[in-house]
């Protein structure tokens, strides 16, 4: 019998993880990413591989969850990651009254911190503001989007899946309340029609547009927060910094290769195509920041980008910090009478292989068939580029030196797709992907 055909939508981290997940259970699986890799909310986030210590005071489970994913992610593609650690510091009295609530969130969570008194932190990371009343150390580590995404799919490349990318979903094969696949048009304008026993919806924060405009589904009430981060071109800490309080805006600093991002704000948009970045809120950013590092305040922002969440609304709450960074698998079979489709909403790129493991888990129940998950296991595949080894790598993977050298140093002053924009025509070339 052959393979159950299933086709993702979207190759963000969670379409990716899911198509990884999917082909390791021995599906037939294609994704579908209507841009280029990291096109999406994951080439624009925080950098960070978290802990879990962020949720720790509101929401021990998803604390949990990020702690798994930390060890399994870090062990399966240590290429993407640089353990920097994490520090979450009081700055003030008002800090200081979550000590409590943070150390024991973080104890039932299984989150291993250690407090350190501030002449010690002073003395590693200089450029902490001289307030610091008491710091804890947490194993966040910062994680490279592209090389992760870029891996996922590599990996499930070997594992016989298809990556379309600039393809982007215009439309659903339907079947009376059947979905029997999609129609694909690429950025040259051809068109194409893939057959599936099911698809699934991982298109982020165009899930509801997409359900509601090709297939008249309208029950996913999304919240789109959008969030902006501010990059400033220097590092001034070995650690990421979090503010010790409640979960708010302007309270993260991300040392990210040469830079340091500071982030994030939440205000809620209505189209994730079409919104705009408010210039106050750089300045509100810049200013929290230099409240942690204060020389930050004598350099410039030189870059900003937002991205945003794709939040499932939740009675009548209106602040979007406190909805849930949990996600949710809707099967439109039970919800919309829609049959051949599943949409999978939320969560984090630092959970991603849960989830991806989760609707794999839900998939395989389904249909009775599919293997059990073994992604916490497989290693995933990159190209193991150094100074040592760049001549070498250069003849047999035939690209050019200086793209190597782009990728082994990921220097600051450019964005991530003017980076990779080589290493993917690069792929393309070598038909790694369609
Ligand atoms: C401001 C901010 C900061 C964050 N910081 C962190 C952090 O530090 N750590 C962390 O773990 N998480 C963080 N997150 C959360 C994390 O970024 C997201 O959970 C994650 O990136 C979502 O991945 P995704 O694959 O679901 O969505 P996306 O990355 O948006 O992927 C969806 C993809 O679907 C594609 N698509 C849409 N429509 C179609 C179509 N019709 N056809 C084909 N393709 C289509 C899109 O192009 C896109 O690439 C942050 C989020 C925000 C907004």
């Amino acid at each position: 019998m052959s393979p159950t055909k299933i086709v993702v939508i979207g190759a963000g981290a969670t379409g990716s993880f899911i198509t990884h997940d999917l082909a390791s259970r021995g599906f037939d699986v294609t994704v579908i990413e209507k841009g280029n890799i990291i096109g999406g909310t994951s080439g624009k986030f925080h950098g960070m591989l978290h802990s879990g210590a962020r949720y720790a005071m509101n929401d021990v489970a998803a604390a949990k969850e990020s702690i798994t994913d930390n060890k399994v992610i870090s062990d399966i593609a240590p290429f993407c990651i640089e353990n920097t650690g994490g520090l979450f510091v009081a700055l003030d009295s008002s800090d200081m009254a979550f000590q409590d609530r943070f150390e024991k969130g973080c104890a039932a969570a299984g989150i291993a911190t250690e407090m350190v008194e501030p002449t010690r932190i002073l003395k590693e990371e200089p450029f902490l503001s001289k307030d610091v009343k008491v710091a804890y150390r947490v194993p966040d580590k910062t994680i490279n989007s592209f090389r992760f995404i870029t891996s996922l799919l590599l990996t499930a490349k070997r594992e016989s899946a298809k990556v379309y990318l600039n393809s982007q979903v215009i439309n659903f094969i339907k079947d009376g309340t059947e979905v029997r696949g999609v129609k694909i048009k690429n950025n040259n304008g051809e068109t194409k029609e893939i057959n599936a026993d099911l698809v699934i919806n991982a298109s982020g924060a165009w899930t509801s547009k997409l359900l509601n405009e090709k297939l008249g589904i309208n029950s996913i009430d999304m919240i789109l927060s959008a969030g902006t981060m501010a990059v400033i071109n220097r590092r001034f800490t070995k650690s990421i910094l979090n503010r010790l309080r409640e979960p708010s805006d302007g309270d993260i600093i991300v040392p990210f290769f040469n830079d340091s991002i500071v982030g994030t704000t939440s205000f809620i948009i209505d189209d994730p195509d079409h919104f705009d970045i408010d210039k106050e809120d750089i300045n509100f950013l810049h200013k929290s920041g230099s409240e942690m590092i204060p020389a930050l305040a004598d350099y410039p922002v030189y870059r900003y980008y937002a991205g945003v969440r794709p939040l499932i609304a939740a009675g009548d709450e209106k602040d979007s910090r406190k909805i849930s960074r949990d996600f949710r698998i809707i099967d439109h079979s039970e919800n919309d009478d829609i049959n051949g489709i599943i949409s999978i909403v939320g969560g984090k790129l630092s959970t991603s292989r849960l989830m991806a493991r989760d609707i794999g888990d839900f998939i395989t129940k389904k249909l009775g068939s599919g293997k059990s998950s073994s992604t916490d296991k497989i290693k995933l595949y990159w190209p193991d580029i150094t100074k040592e080894n760049i001549d070498e790598m250069s003849k047999s993977l035939s690209i050019s030196k200086d793209i190597l050298l782009e990728i082994i140093n990921e220097s600051s002053g450019k964005t991530y797709s003017d980076i990779y924009s080589g290493v993917i025509d690069f792929l393309y070339s070598r038909r790694l992907f369609s």
